[in-house]
């Protein structure tokens, strides 16, 4: 049975640990946000660009694709100029898992049935368990093999028994530093596999809706299909799919995490959606504020509101907010007013606040 605790987001279901280079995967430990590099991995400088651009937003665990020898050779370059811990995401040949440890990855993403033999499987596993490198077995929707769909049809039973095969695989070769993932690009389906699967296992579990779409669709699809999945209590490492660049894969995923309360990064922006009230432009106003907050890491939450009937209660129970009237409006800081400013000196004026308590709550220099 789920436990939803009085905030709404039902405790966290108990897995294992693993770790992934500095940064530890399930048994409490913060839900890890993931990416993966769109450039060609054989291009070093322009893959450690991406990598430096993602870990800037925080992302803490990057992928790529390694899909020839090339690329596996290019890691060795990666690896240890990478700011995050890097996955190897592996198809069909294990020479290139072998070659990707070789470089140092700090985990392999790969399904058993999908490199051949046992045997090249139980190469793979030695060589990862010698290494303390963890394996992440997917299960997609678009891959399962013939003989599961055939058995269960496009399922989410599908998904997670072709997940478990694998790890059955992995687990009569004694290894069992296993990260999970059965993704499906239908909301629905994605829930209940996930929520079947975290009912079979303690391995922790790596959440995404594959192929959500582009970047507003898709974040709308991801954050109501990972959200679903997290507010149960499931899940322990996510990753976005957007047809975006990366790094707005990272944005949404700390919104999603934001949103239910599991994780902050950046600012928290309150903003009225506006009404017949307002006497001012707060859609400009909250659009002039977002942009001008979005270098600020720290996890101040910040409220933009158009009159008086939410304004100034939204505002004081946020860190810092503007609640406006006929043309001027009020800074609150900390729920008591700091000023009574004309329109346009708003913004300017909770910008100031803004920076001031970057700095004083949370050590962050804003520059000018
Ligand atoms: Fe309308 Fe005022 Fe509510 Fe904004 S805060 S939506 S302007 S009533």
């Amino acid at each position: 049975m789920i436990e939803i605790p009085a905030r709404g987001v039902a405790l966290r279901t108990e897995t294992r640990q693993v770790r992934v280079g500095r940064v530890t995967i399930g048994g409490g430990a913060p839900i890890a946000v993931q990416s993966m590099t769109v450039t060609d991995t054989r291009d070093v400088d322009a893959t450690l660009a991406q990598i430096y651009q993602l870990a800037a937003e925080g992302c803490e665990i990057v992928r790529l694709a390694v899909p020839d020898r090339e690329a596996a050779a290019a890691l060795r370059e990666i690896v240890p100029r990478s700011p995050t811990p890097v996955v190897a995401d592996i198809h069909f040949d294990y020479r290139l898992a072998l070659a990707a440890l070789e470089a140092g990855v700090h985990k392999l993403r790969l399904n058993p049935g999908n490199i051949g033999s046992r045997e090249r499987t139980r190469i793979v596993a030695r060589a990862a368990r010698e290494r303390g490198v963890p394996i992440r077995i997917g299960a997609n929707i678009g891959s399962l093999s013939k003989d599961t769909l055939r058995r269960f049809g496009p399922t989410a039973d599908a998904l997670v028994e072709s997940a478990l095969e694998d790890v059955k695989v992995l687990e009569d070769l004694d290894f069992t530093d296993i990260v999970i993932s059965v993704k499906a690009s239908e909301v629905p389906m994605a829930i209940d596999a996930y929520t079947l699967l975290s009912q079979r296992v303690r391995y922790p579990l790596h959440v995404g809706i594959t192929e959500a779409g582009t970047l507003g669709p898709g974040t709308v699809k991801s954050a109501v299909g990972i959200g679903a999945i997290l507010a149960l209590g499931i899940g322990d490492t996510i990753r976005v799919s957007l047809a975006a660049h990366p790094v707005e894969e990272v944005r949404v995923a700390y919104q999603i995490l934001s949103s239910l309360g599991l994780r902050r990064r950046g600012v928290q922006l309150v903003a009225c959606p506006s009404c017949g009230r307002a006497e001012v432009d707060i859609i400009a106003i909250a659009q002039e504020v977002e942009r001008r907050l979005a270098q600020i890491r720290s996890p101040v939450k910040v409220a933009v509101m158009g009159c008086a009937v939410n304004g100034p209660g939204e505002a004081r129970l946020a860190d810092l907010g503007i609640a406006c009237g006929r043309g001027m409006g009020l800074v609150f800081r900390d729920g008591r007013i700091v000023a009574s400013l004309p329109e346009e000196q708003l913004v300017d004026a909770l910008m100031e606040h803004v920076a001031v308590v970057a700095r004083e709550k949370y050590g962050e220099e804003t520059g000018p």
